[in-house]
């Protein structure tokens, strides 16, 4: 269950303005505004236990196998490519580092 708060400007019939009112939603869909100003609630009829049990079904109903499969994958994939990118930058300043000496010997020389 995603409960979510916005706050957006509204008209209020009690305080007779546009105030700022705060917006509850839940699973995307509203489920109270409150005047900041007056506090007046104004509930939309959300049945807590319906949209939970909506959720859940819809949860059981996508298959959990396929997830985990793409889950495997991205982190496969994650840990691989991190390796690479931090020995990447090492290896070209241990390279840069040989070639500054390179040339401090070539230059001690001539
Ligand atoms: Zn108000």
């Amino acid at each position: 269950m995603k409960i979510s708060e916005m706050e957006a400007g509204l008209y209020c019939t009690r305080c007779h303005d546009e105030t700022i009112h705060r917006v509850v939603y839940v699973n995307n869909k509203i489920q109270s505004i409150e005047c900041e100003e007056c506090h007046r609630l104004t509930g939309m009829k959300i049945d807590a236990k319906k949209e939970l049990y909506k959720e859940m079904y819809d949860r059981i109903s996508t298959k959990p196998s396929r997830m985990t499969q793409e889950y495997k994958q991205d982190l496969s994939k994650f840990v691989s490519g991190m390796p690479l990118r931090v020995i990447s930058k090492p290896y070209r300043l241990i390279k840069y580092v040989n070639e500054t000496r390179k040339v401090l010997k070539q230059s001690k020389h001539s």
